[in-house]
């Protein structure tokens, strides 16, 4: 099937859980977006994009930085993050606190949030300006130059966030964060609280599709990379509905609870959807049955 026929069977298949479930509450600068929205967009490896619905509303990315931010990290040093933070599947909540204390600091991977701070912690430490790296690469790759942080989300979560503080500190008590937590926890926020559609998180993961490649043809990571960067996100990418979404939807993928999903298809391209009422597990309820859709009526799979 054509990928914009596939793109309305998957726009028809989530319709009926669009606005179903409620947007995140606990940052109470996402609480109040109209649940309502959902847009999709399919960006192909030569730059081709296609969508339905809001697909150039922006939303709150969250989480999805952490894949970002996380290739950032592997493009400057190589591997030797994986020192810090292992890379298993969870099984808890992206906010747990329980496998931290368990495992003596070592977060389990680095897209639930404590992994997510010692990638930020690094980056920080490498760059001095962590969300500012990621806003560059955000900005040159969507090739949309007023990309930024919500500075107003950033601060509503920083407000709210005392169980990523509590994280951070857990994190600093085992001595795997390099700088103050305040300055992590900043950094952080920033970079979840990056604003973005899905037209343009579509183009800017497209590196991931690419064997590492960016949009002016230089690598921003190998190819070895970029496969590894994807099995992870695969396997850890949703949280404690990992399993779930792979059976599903069987692609890489990462969500965030702005209610954004982007899923990586190598050799093809990247698809992001967003709708903000979120599942039990913390991702997009409506994307989850869009992305269900696009892999059984396209022949975009890695399985
Ligand atoms: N900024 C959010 C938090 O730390 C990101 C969580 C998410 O998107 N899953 O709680």
């Amino acid at each position: 099937m054509r990928i914009e026929d596939a793109l309305q069977r998957a726009h028809e298949a989530a319709a009926p859980e669009v606005g179903r479930g409620r947007p995140a509450e606990y940052i109470p600068g996402l609480a109040s977006v109209d649940p309502h929205q959902f847009g999709m967009a399919v960006a192909s490896c030569d730059g081709t994009v296609h969508v339905t619905g809001d697909a150039d509303v922006r939303f709150s990315v969250q989480s999805i930085s952490k894949v970002f931010t996380l290739a950032l990290v592997i493009a400057a040093e190589g591997e030797q993050i994986w020192r810090r933070v292992s890379r298993e599947p969870s099984g808890n909540p992206f906010n747990s606190l329980l496998q931290l204390d368990q495992e003596a600091g070592r977060p389990r991977n680095p897209f639930i949030n404590a992994g997510a701070l010692v990638v930020t912690d690094r980056l920080q430490s490498l760059t001095g300006d962590a969300s500012g790296a990621l806003r560059d690469l955000m900005r040159r790759e969507s090739g949309r130059s007023d990309v930024d942080s919500d500075a107003d989300v950033a601060r509503s979560e920083l407000e709210a966030g005392h169980r990523t503080l509590a994280v951070a500190h857990l994190l600093a008590s085992y001595g795997n964060l390099e700088l103050p937590v305040d300055e992590v926890i900043d950094q952080y926020v920033a970079q979840c609280a990056l604003s973005m559609s899905c037209r343009e998180l579509a183009l800017a993961g497209l590196f991931l599709a690419r064997d590492g490649v960016l949009s002016d043809g230089t690598p921003l990571l190998s190819p070895r990379e970029t496969k590894r960067v994807n099995a992870v996100m695969l396997t850890c990418g949703t949280y404690d509905s990992a399993g779930e979404f792979a059976y599903r939807v069987g692609l890489p993928a990462k969500s965030g609870v702005g209610g954004g999903i982007l899923a990586v298809i190598p050799d093809r391209g990247v698809a992001c959807v967003w709708s903000p009422a979120l599942g039990p597990s913390g991702s997009s309820a409506a994307g989850l049955a869009a992305l269900d859709a696009f892999t059984t009526y396209s022949d975009w799979t890695v399985f």
